[in-house]
């Protein structure tokens, strides 16, 4: 489905991220992983993908830093060609109740979470607009969608997210780009890794379990392909009946 077309992902080293870019590669893309720590596991993904057959690089960044996702861009481009796929994945969360929250931990889930989809997202811009085409997949959440106690911070970068994806949408429509969101419910994950099937949210999901990454990534590639060509601007919720 996606036989020879660029992809990038932020944030690919681990969970949802890492799992789209295996279905991603498993459909024929090239693959850029982003990872901002895991060094390790960005290089053994990338090893993975490449003796699937695809192209693969892994390139660290703060997506948070505007210059450091300008020049990984720029390395991206000048290795692969160009971009056809941007996936914003990257996230970090850093629960606290609003009495107890710092104005640091607002400004850093901020920073990652949604500044680092706009840092991103300048730089395909150009690229996807001189094309007249291009997919941009921004992983928000139900959080964003919903609220939830304790995710401020979290809650206002996904819903910031949603309003960055249905603008960027508008503005580039007209040249063929599709820029959609993914709203997750509770995906099993390291970010996640505190919920058991036990802990009784998990049994407020209507489906009865937590989602799996793998599941998220058969939908971000639904987004990335061409059977989602005349869909843009749409927030796709993805939480086993959670938020509905
Ligand atoms: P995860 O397992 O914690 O992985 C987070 C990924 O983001 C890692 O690859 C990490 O890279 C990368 N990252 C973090 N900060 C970064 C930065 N400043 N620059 C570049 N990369 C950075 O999280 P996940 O559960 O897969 O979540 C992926 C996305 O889905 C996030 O946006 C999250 O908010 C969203 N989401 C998740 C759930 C869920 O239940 N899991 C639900 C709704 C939405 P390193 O490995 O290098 O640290």
């Amino acid at each position: 489905m996606l036989r020879d077309k660029t992809a990038v992902i932020t944030g690919g080293s681990r969970g949802i991220g890492r799992a789209i870019c295996e279905k991603f590669a498993e459909n024929g893309a090239n693959i850029a992983v982003i990872y901002s720590g895991s060094e390790g596991k960005a290089a053994e993904l990338t090893q993975k993908l490449i003796s699937s057959g695809v192209k693969a690089n892994a390139y660290k960044c703060n997506v948070a830093s505007f210059e450091e996702t300008a020049s990984a861009f720029k390395q991206i481009i000048r290795d692969f060609g160009t971009i056809d796929i941007l996936v914003n994945n990257a996230g970090i969360t850093k629960d606290k109740l609003v009495l107890a929250m710092r104005e640091q931990d607002f400004d850093d889930v901020i920073s990652v979470n949604l500044k680092g989809a706009f840092n991103a997202i300048k730089q395909v811009y150009p690229v996807f607009a001189k094309q007249r085409s291009g997919k941009i997949i921004n992983i928000s959440s139900i959080s964003g969608l919903i609220g939830n106690p304790g995710q401020a911070n979290y809650s206002a970068s996904k819903a910031g997210l949603i309003g960055l994806t249905k603008t960027v949408a508008k503005e580039l429509a007209s040249r063929g780009v599709c820029c959609n969101a993914i709203a997750p419910g509770f995906i099993r994950t390291d970010m996640t890794a505190a919920f058991t099937e036990e802990n009784p949210f998990v049994g407020s999901i209507p489906m009865g379990r937590m989602g799996l990454p793998e599941e998220v990534a058969e939908l971000a590639l639904f987004l990335a392909s061409k059977s989602s060509d005349y869909i843009t601007g749409e927030v796709i919720r993805i939480d086993g009946g959670l938020a509905m």
